[in-house]
Protein backbone atom coordinates (compact mmCIF):
# COMPACT_ATOMS: atom_id res chain seq x y z
CA UNK A 1 0.00 0.00 0.00
CA UNK A 2 1.93 2.96 -1.19
CA UNK A 3 1.64 6.65 -0.30
CA UNK A 4 -0.86 8.73 -2.37
CA UNK A 5 -0.01 12.11 -1.35
CA UNK A 6 -3.16 13.59 -3.69
CA UNK A 7 -5.46 11.46 -1.16
CA UNK A 8 -3.28 11.86 1.91
CA UNK A 9 -2.40 8.60 1.96
CA UNK A 10 0.44 7.61 3.85
CA UNK A 11 1.94 4.40 2.99
CA UNK A 12 0.84 0.95 4.35
CA UNK A 13 -3.15 2.56 4.43
CA UNK A 14 -5.42 1.34 2.97
CA UNK A 15 -7.27 3.54 0.75
CA UNK A 16 -10.59 4.68 1.75
CA UNK A 17 -11.49 4.51 -1.95
CA UNK A 18 -10.94 0.53 -1.70
CA UNK A 19 -13.96 -1.12 -1.87
CA UNK A 20 -12.26 -4.53 -1.13
CA UNK A 21 -13.23 -5.56 -4.71
CA UNK A 22 -11.90 -2.33 -6.97
CA UNK A 23 -11.72 1.14 -6.55
CA UNK A 24 -14.52 3.10 -5.94
CA UNK A 25 -13.45 6.25 -7.58
CA UNK A 26 -12.23 4.69 -10.72
CA UNK A 27 -12.82 7.02 -13.56
CA UNK A 28 -11.90 9.78 -10.97
CA UNK A 29 -8.76 8.32 -9.54
CA UNK A 30 -5.67 10.75 -8.83
CA UNK A 31 -3.31 11.28 -11.52
CA UNK A 32 -0.68 8.79 -8.91
CA UNK A 33 -2.65 5.85 -9.54
CA UNK A 34 -3.39 6.42 -13.37
CA UNK A 35 0.68 6.34 -13.81
CA UNK A 36 0.89 3.39 -11.47
CA UNK A 37 1.58 0.17 -12.89
CA UNK A 38 2.29 -3.32 -11.15
CA UNK A 39 4.63 -5.07 -13.43
CA UNK A 40 4.07 -8.49 -11.68
CA UNK A 41 0.42 -8.22 -13.39
CA UNK A 42 1.95 -7.13 -16.68
CA UNK A 43 5.26 -9.46 -16.92
CA UNK A 44 4.17 -12.91 -17.45
CA UNK A 45 7.94 -13.64 -16.51
CA UNK A 46 7.58 -12.80 -13.01
CA UNK A 47 6.47 -16.16 -10.78
CA UNK A 48 3.20 -16.49 -8.33
CA UNK A 49 5.68 -15.95 -5.65
CA UNK A 50 6.38 -12.58 -6.47
CA UNK A 51 2.83 -11.53 -6.84
CA UNK A 52 2.82 -8.71 -3.85
CA UNK A 53 1.35 -9.99 -1.46
CA UNK A 54 3.03 -13.43 -1.27
CA UNK A 55 6.42 -11.72 -1.46
CA UNK A 56 6.24 -9.18 0.22
CA UNK A 57 7.93 -7.19 -2.23
CA UNK A 58 5.90 -5.07 -5.27
CA UNK A 59 7.31 -4.14 -7.92
CA UNK A 60 6.20 -0.95 -10.48
CA UNK A 61 6.75 1.23 -13.03
CA UNK A 62 7.22 4.74 -11.63
CA UNK A 63 7.49 8.17 -12.96
CA UNK A 64 10.36 9.31 -10.46
CA UNK A 65 12.69 8.01 -8.21
CA UNK A 66 11.21 7.08 -4.77
CA UNK A 67 10.62 10.25 -3.00
CA UNK A 68 10.89 12.69 -5.87
CA UNK A 69 8.64 15.52 -5.99
CA UNK A 70 9.17 15.71 -10.10
CA UNK A 71 8.45 13.19 -12.57
CA UNK A 72 11.98 12.18 -13.77
CA UNK A 73 11.40 9.50 -16.42
CA UNK A 74 10.37 5.95 -15.98
CA UNK A 75 11.75 3.72 -13.58
CA UNK A 76 11.52 0.37 -11.65
CA UNK A 77 10.95 0.40 -8.21
CA UNK A 78 10.96 -2.77 -5.98
CA UNK A 79 9.36 -2.05 -2.83
CA UNK A 80 8.98 -3.85 0.43
CA UNK A 81 5.77 -3.59 1.73
CA UNK A 82 6.13 -5.08 5.68
CA UNK A 83 10.25 -5.33 5.90
CA UNK A 84 13.14 -5.07 3.97
CA UNK A 85 13.58 -8.91 5.12
CA UNK A 86 11.76 -9.54 1.86
CA UNK A 87 14.47 -8.36 0.19
CA UNK A 88 16.44 -11.39 0.65
CA UNK A 89 13.88 -14.16 -0.37
CA UNK A 90 14.62 -15.62 -3.63
CA UNK A 91 12.11 -14.28 -5.83
CA UNK A 92 12.91 -10.67 -5.51
CA UNK A 93 16.31 -11.80 -5.49
CA UNK A 94 15.77 -12.51 -8.55
CA UNK A 95 13.43 -10.33 -9.92
CA UNK A 96 16.18 -7.42 -8.90
CA UNK A 97 18.62 -9.09 -10.74
CA UNK A 98 16.44 -9.68 -13.70
CA UNK A 99 15.80 -6.36 -14.08
CA UNK A 100 19.22 -4.81 -13.92
CA UNK A 101 20.28 -7.40 -16.13
CA UNK A 102 17.56 -6.27 -18.82
CA UNK A 103 18.56 -2.53 -17.67
CA UNK A 104 16.94 -0.03 -20.02
CA UNK A 105 15.46 1.54 -16.97
CA UNK A 106 17.23 2.49 -13.47
CA UNK A 107 16.02 0.01 -10.77
CA UNK A 108 15.52 1.38 -7.07
CA UNK A 109 15.10 -0.53 -3.84
CA UNK A 110 12.93 1.42 -1.64
CA UNK A 111 11.67 0.61 2.06
CA UNK A 112 9.70 3.34 4.13
CA UNK A 113 11.70 6.41 2.99
CA UNK A 114 15.22 4.62 2.33
CA UNK A 115 15.57 4.33 -1.51
CA UNK A 116 18.89 2.75 -2.90
CA UNK A 117 19.73 2.48 -6.54
CA UNK A 118 20.45 -0.63 -7.89
CA UNK A 119 21.02 0.19 -11.88
CA UNK A 120 22.89 1.76 -13.46
CA UNK A 121 25.83 1.12 -10.66
CA UNK A 122 28.66 3.89 -10.47
CA UNK A 123 30.73 2.25 -13.31
CA UNK A 124 28.24 3.51 -16.12
CA UNK A 125 30.19 5.78 -18.31
CA UNK A 126 28.06 9.50 -18.33
CA UNK A 127 26.86 8.97 -14.60
S1 LIG B 1 -6.65 3.32 -7.46
FE1 LIG B 1 -8.46 3.98 -6.25
S2 LIG B 1 -8.45 2.59 -4.45
FE2 LIG B 1 -6.39 2.47 -5.37
S3 LIG B 1 -5.17 4.00 -4.25
FE3 LIG B 1 -5.99 5.02 -6.10
S4 LIG B 1 -7.92 5.98 -5.42
FE4 LIG B 1 -7.35 4.48 -3.87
Amino acid sequence: MLEIAALDKPAGILCRHNTGQACGIYPERPEACIQWHCLWRRIGALPDALRPDRSGVVFALERGRPGADATEGACIVGRALDGEQAFARWEAVEAFAMFVREGSLPVWKAYDRHATLMHPGPDVPGR
